[in-house]
């Protein structure tokens, strides 16, 4: 065989089956073979389309031996093509592994983009879009989970997670513990028959999911840290100071008075106006 070999990433729906690109099924019936996270989750999909490539399982438990096995064929000239059971393989999914060796082998690696749960959840959060970071799964143990939300404490982007339903409510609880009162919005069933977005602060969605057990899929999309929360973490020494000392204070550390105003408003996540006008205002009264 002396045609190239290719591995195509193909992403399929998060739930409605209509949610899949012409090019991902036209890609899922050329390939020689299709490499699933769960083949009988895969089937419902091909049964759908009419697709009879054959398949097999690639799945985190035997991805070390199937990835060798992927990797020989995909050097003797077959196409393969990878899917998980939802969304884009390689996003908390298996898939980063097999395509950084497919990439070591001089393999051509095509992406088919599509549907994703984090993105999907994003966009409709309402929460700001420019800036974002993509956490995947929170650590299950308690002491873990709170270590790391304690790191992403000044994390000023939008923050995704995935959670489980049965955890749901230990995560959001931790985040009032660490983060207090803060935007979130919580995607249930993305794209499916019981899809719900629901919105507010941190502690109403504690009290909200108190009441309603959660049930189903569910990505999380939390706002990043406000201005005044990073300095908070990162330098306290103006605690107690008024805006007039706090400028003082960064003037002594050999920053103009221009900068001082700007970063003690920055600090203190209020406006450059309100510690420009006080500082003049008493350098005024004071001359
Ligand atoms: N590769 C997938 C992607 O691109 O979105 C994610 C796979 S990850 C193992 C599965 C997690 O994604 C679920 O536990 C849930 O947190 C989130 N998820 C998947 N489908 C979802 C949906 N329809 N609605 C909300 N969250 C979903």
């Amino acid at each position: 065989m002396n045609q190239q070999g290719i591995l195509f990433l193909c992403a399929t729906p998060i739930g409605n089956l209509e949610d899949i690109t012409l090019r991902v099924l036209r890609i899922l019936r050329e390939v020689d073979l299709i490499a699933a996270e769960d083949t009988r989750h895969t089937r419902k999909l091909l049964a759908h389309y009419d697709i009879h490539t054959p398949m097999v399982s690639y799945r985190e438990h035997n991805r070390r031996q199937m990835g060798r096995h992927l990797l020989n064929l995909l050097a003797a000239g077959l196409k393969v093509a990878l899917v998980s059971d939802a969304g884009m393989p390689g996003i908390s999914d298996p898939g980063e592994e097999l395509v950084s060796l497919a990439i070591g082998r001089g393999i051509p690696v095509v992406p088919l983009p599509g549907p994703n749960a984090a993105l999907t959840a994003l966009v409709a959060s309402g929460l700001p879009t420019s800036s974002f970071c993509f956490e995947g799964f929170l650590p299950t143990a308690a002491g873990a989970r709170r270590r790391k939300l304690e790191e992403l404490k000044g994390e000023r982007r939008t923050i995704i997670f995935y959670e489980a339903p049965h955890r749901l409510l230990e995560s959001l609880s931790d985040m009032v513990d660490i983060w207090g009162e803060r935007q979130i919005a919580v995607a249930r069933e993305l794209t499916k028959k019981y899809e719900e977005i629901w919105r507010g602060t941190l502690p109403q969605a504690v009290e909200h999911f108190r009441l309603q057990s959660p049930r189903g899929e569910f990505t999380l999309v939390v706002a990043g840290a406000r201005e005044g929360e990073v300095s908070d973490t990162r330098d306290e020494s103006w605690l107690g100071l008024s805006l007039k000392e706090h400028v003082a204070l960064l003037q002594a550390r050999g920053m103009d008075k221009k900068e001082a105003i700007r970063e003690v408003a920055r600090q203190r996540g209020i406006p450059r106006r309100e510690v420009y006008n006080q500082v003049v205002r008493d350098s005024g009264a004071n001359s």
